[in-house]
Parts: structure tokens; C-alpha cells; sequence
């Protein structure tokens, strides 16, 4: 009998293509199949010698190609495509068979495909799966959802082709949890990207606009700061985006760049269904909305034309590297902040959506291979890992003490960028954050009165357990306990 292969990938776009080679790579024999045959035999021809492959035609081919349980990795492009191969795969597969998608799927979707595929007797798994095809190659950092029972067949095979940690080696995937917590964990992971890419711009602008530094300069900065707490994929790449230079003109690369930021929707969905868990993500949503801003050209075109009024920006300051320094320490502290909330996040889904998710493992596994792969993950892992953790990350006695230690510098930047008129939206908002979290009292108490005052919706009291309510419009101002009925016909 003709060797079996032990895991299969469907669409032979970029990140199929890669993952295939990367599973050939590692000792696994690996099926491959594309809706078009022609991408199939490119990378037959191109690749087929890096390892075992077994190429088919039709998507029957494949399945009876693959050894039981049959597992199967799909990679097509996002939305209905992905809905329709998942149902044809499932149509030919058999009961205990495994269906893995690794496209950015939203969660809801996920949970809603794991149950009508659990009901056939299949398992099917929504992969978060992070890295760009430079990751899928080499070791990408996966977050699979599904069963526990098909990780067992699964978790060998995304290990050896996972990244490996630099500290201990440990492959960079983990069973998340049931269902959609994959996808739900992934989702999270790019909305903290989000916020990691508008602090480190935000920082670019208070250095290029603020003090008037080239952007080579900038990356000189960049490339010192990546040398500390701040050592990151993201600040690596930021200092060889700010060397560039431009072929055509001779200009810096960011110079020649149009101003509009893209999206893809998972860091609105961060955002959507933080709203929904009344979770407050200040730096996500920020950073989602800077896009946002950032391409709303018309606006952008008017406001230029017509001059809206207010300063050129600047900063002035006295030492220019103590405000350099000031920036890289708001930039850590403000970072602290938008990954604290991201983690609220997957807390708050998590019991939501009842998965039990290990946050520790979580930051291990954020480690390399991912896009906002950073040594102050360890950080992380060590403060869910002592068992001391309470709320919230910023508690951390280390993360204290670093938000403690970037205060002054953190508020001596977010003041001189309103004094100097440079928008740091992710910065400001991540201080206020803060200083809300540490407020005795907050304005909320005058929101709670208002609310009571048009529509009786009712308040506590400090001194008292119940609900109060103020009859506002009676002379006298009484006031009763919701309890109390009575009080009302009074
Ligand atoms: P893509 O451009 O998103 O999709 C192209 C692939 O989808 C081709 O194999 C294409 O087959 C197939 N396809 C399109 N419509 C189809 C249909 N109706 N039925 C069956 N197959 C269909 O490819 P990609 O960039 O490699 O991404 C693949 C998946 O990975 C996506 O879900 C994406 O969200 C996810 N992802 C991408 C990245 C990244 O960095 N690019 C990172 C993480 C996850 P044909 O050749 O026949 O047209």
C-alpha cells in the first residue's frame, strides 16, 4: 500500500503553500490540494523535493490520500471560500476526522461551524495563526480552538512545525480551549498589534514632528530602544522601515508612503466585542480609530484647505534626550497598558464563552513567531505563572513598578504633545486609563445622577445598600429605595 500522509493542507496560496513546505520540512508527510491545479504543480515543481508530498487532483483524491483520523489544514481565502471547502471537506470526510481552519475566521463563526461539524462527528478546529508567511515557513506562533481529544493528534504536528521560543525552545502553539477560543485568542493577538503599531507611530511622530528629527535618525533611536525592555519584532522592524530609502527619489521610504492606514477588520472585531463584554481596550479602540481617521481623506482634505486653526506641531524642550527618553519610557508604559487590556479581554471571554484558557500559556506562546512577538512577554508568563496574579496585569508587582517608574516621563510626554499639537491618541488614553483605574472617585458618580434625573434609572449610595432613586421633580427632592413602593404614591 502507497504511503499515507498524516496531515493535509488545502489552498496553495502563500500561507498553504508555506505551511505545506513546513510540515515537509519537519518529517510529515503532507497532502496537498488547491481548488486550481496549477498552483498544486507550482509547488511541486518548485518545492517538491524539500520533502514528502503527496499532490492531488480532487478534494476525494486528497481525503483518500490522508491516514485515519484524517487531518486536514485549511488555508483559502477568508469568508464564504473557506465556509464552502470546510462543508465539502466534511461531506467526504468521516466521523473523527479532523477539519482545521487556520484563516483569520471571526470567533462567532468558529463556534457556530464547531457545532454543526461536532453534529456530523467530526472535530473542527479554528487555528489562529500568526506570523505572515514568513512565519508560516519558519515557525509560525498558532492558537488552536476544538477538542481536547483532537488536539491529541493535532498538538504533535503544529508543535513540530511551531516557532521555538529563544529562551527555553518550547514550540509556540498550545490547545487554547474548546471551540472558538482559538480564533477568539488570535483575534485579541492583532488587536494588541494594533495598539503595538500606533504607539511605536505615535512615538515616530512626537520624534519627527515634535523635536524635527530625520527619519534615520528616528531609527537610529529605534535600534538603541530595541536593546532594552522594548525589544520587540515590531520596534525591529520599525528601525529598518525608518533606514529605507526610496530607489526612485532618493527620499525616505516613510516620505514617499500615502497616509492611510488598512485594515482588515480582526482589530474592529477586538473592539466590537470588547464593547459587548464591557471591556475597556482604551488602546485598541484608539488604534483602531487613528486608522480610521487616517484614511478619511475628504475630512483630512478640507482641514487642510481650510486651515483648521491651531499650533504647527512642535515640542519644545530644554534636553532633547531627556525627552527622548521620556518617550521611550511612555511608549513601554502605554504598551503595558494596551497588553493588560488585551488579557482583560480573554478573560472576560473566556467566562463569557466558558473556556478555560491559560493566560500564562498565552504569553508563551506569543513569544516568536507572532507578530507582536517581544521579550517583555516573559513578563507576562512569570506574573500569570506565580499564582499571585489579581485583576489585571498592571497589578503585577513588576509591571507596578514599571508604570510607577515611566509616570513623570509618561505625563511630561502626553502634555507637551497637546501643548505642541501632535496627535498621541494611544498614549493619552492609555494614561487616562491608568489614572482612572487608581482614582478613589470617579466622575461616574455625577453620570449615575444624571441618568437618575432624566430616567430614573435608579443609583447606589455609599453609606447604604439598595437602589436609590430621587423624585427630581418634586419639591423637596425625595428620595426613596426602589424597594420601597410605597414611597411612590406617597
Ligand atoms: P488568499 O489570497 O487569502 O486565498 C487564496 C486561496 O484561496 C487560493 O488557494 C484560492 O484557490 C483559494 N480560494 C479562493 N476562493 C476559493 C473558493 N471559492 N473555493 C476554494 N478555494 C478558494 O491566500 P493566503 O494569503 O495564502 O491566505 C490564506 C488564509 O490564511 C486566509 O484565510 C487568510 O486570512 C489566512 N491568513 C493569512 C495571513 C497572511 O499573512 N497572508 C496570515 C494569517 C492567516 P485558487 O488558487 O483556485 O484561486
Amino acid at each position: 500500500m502507497s504511503e499515507k500522509a498524516n496531515i493535509g493542507v488545502i489552498g496553495m496560496a502563500v500561507m498553504g503553500s508555506n505551511l505545506a513546505r513546513n510540515l515537509a520540512h519537519h518529517g510529515n508527510t503532507v497532502a496537498v490540494f488547491n481548488r486550481s491545479y496549477g498552483r498544486t504543480e507550482t509547488l511541486m515543481k518548485d518545492h517538491g523535493t524539500e520533502g514528502k508530498f503527496i499532490p492531488a487532483k480532487t478534494l476525494e483524491e486528497f481525503v483518500a490520500s490522508l491516514s485515519v483520523p484524517r487531518t486536514a489544514i485549511i488555508m483559502v481565502k477568508a469568508g464564504a471560500p473557506t465556509e464552502a471547502t470546510i462543508n465539502a471537506l466534511a461531506d467526504v470526510m468521516e466521523p473523527g476526522d479532523i477539519i482545521v481552519d487556520g484563516g483569520n475566521t471571526y470567533f462567532k463563526d468558529t463556534i457556530r461551524r464547531e457545532k454543526a461539524i461536532r453534529a456530523r462527528g467530526l472535530h473542527y478546529v479554528g487555528c489562529g495563526v500568526s506570523g505572515g508567511e514568513e512565519g508560516a515557513l519558519n515557525g509560525p506562533s498558532m492558537m488552536p480552538g476544538g477538542t481536547a481529544e483532537s488536539w491529541k493528534t493535532l498538538g504533535p504536528i503544529l508543535e513540530s512545525i511551531a516557532a521555538k521560543a529563544p529562551e527555553d525552545g518550547a514550540p509556540c502553539v498550545t490547545h487554547i480551549g474548546e471551540n472558538g477560543a482559538g480564533h477568539f485568542v488570535k483575534m485579541v493577538h492583532n488587536g494588541i498589534e494594533y495598539a503595538d503599531m500606533q504607539l511605536i507611530s505615535e512615538s515616530y511622530d512626537l520624534l519627527r514632528r515634535g523635536l524635527g528629527l530625520t527619519p534615520s535618525e528616528i531609527g537610529d533611536i529605534f535600534a538603541e530602544w530595541n536593546k532594552g525592555e522594548l525589544d520587540s519584532y515590531l520596534v525591529e522592524i520599525t528601525e529598518e522601515v525608518l533606514h529605507h530609502t526610496d530607489a526612485k527619489t532618493g527620499k525616505p521610504f516613510l516620505d514617499i508612503v500615502v497616509d492611510h492606514a488598512g485594515m482588515k477588520g480582526t482589530g474592529t472585531w477586538t473592539v466590537q466585542t470588547a464593547l459587548s463584554l464591557a471591556v475597556p481596550v482604551t488602546g485598541i479602540a484608539e488604534a483602531v480609530f487613528a486608522r480610521g481617521l487616517s484614511s478619511r481623506s475628504e475630512q483630512r482634505d478640507e482641514a487642510a484647505s481650510k486651515t483648521l486653526p491651531g499650533v504647527t506641531p512642535h515640542i519644545d524642550v530644554a534636553d532633547r534626550e531627556a525627552f527622548i527618553e521620556d518617550v521611550r519610557k511612555a511608549l513601554y508604559a502605554s504598551k503595558i497598558i494596551a497588553y493588560a487590556q488585551g488579557f482583560d479581554e480573554i478573560t472576560e471571554g473566556a467566562k463569557e464563552y466558558d473556556w478555560d484558557i491559560n493566560l500564562g500559556d498565552v504569553a508563551r506562546i506569543w513569544r516568536a513567531g507572532c507578530i507582536i512577538r517581544a521579550k517583555f512577554l516573559n513578563r507576562i508568563s512569570d506574573a500569570y505563572d506565580s499564582g499571585k496574579m489579581t485583576s489585571s496585569l498592571v497589578f503585577d508587582p513588576y509591571f507596578t513598578k514599571s508604570l510607577g517608574d515611566a509616570q513623570d516621563s509618561w505625563r511630561r510626554v502626553v502634555s507637551a504633545a497637546a501643548l505642541g499639537g501632535v496627535p498621541i491618541p494611544a498614549f493619552s488614553s492609555s494614561l487616562s486609563y491608568y489614572d482612572g483605574l487608581r482614582s478613589d472617585r470617579l466622575p461616574a458618580a455625577l453620570v449615575q445622577g444624571q441618568r437618575d434625573f432624566f430616567g430614573a434609572h435608579t443609583y447606589g449610595r455609599v453609606d447604604e445598600p439598595g437602589v436609590f432613586h430621587t423624585l427630581w421633580g418634586e419639591e423637596g427632592r425625595k428620595e426613596i429605595k426602589e424597594d420601597d413602593s410605597a414611597a411612590y404614591t406617597a
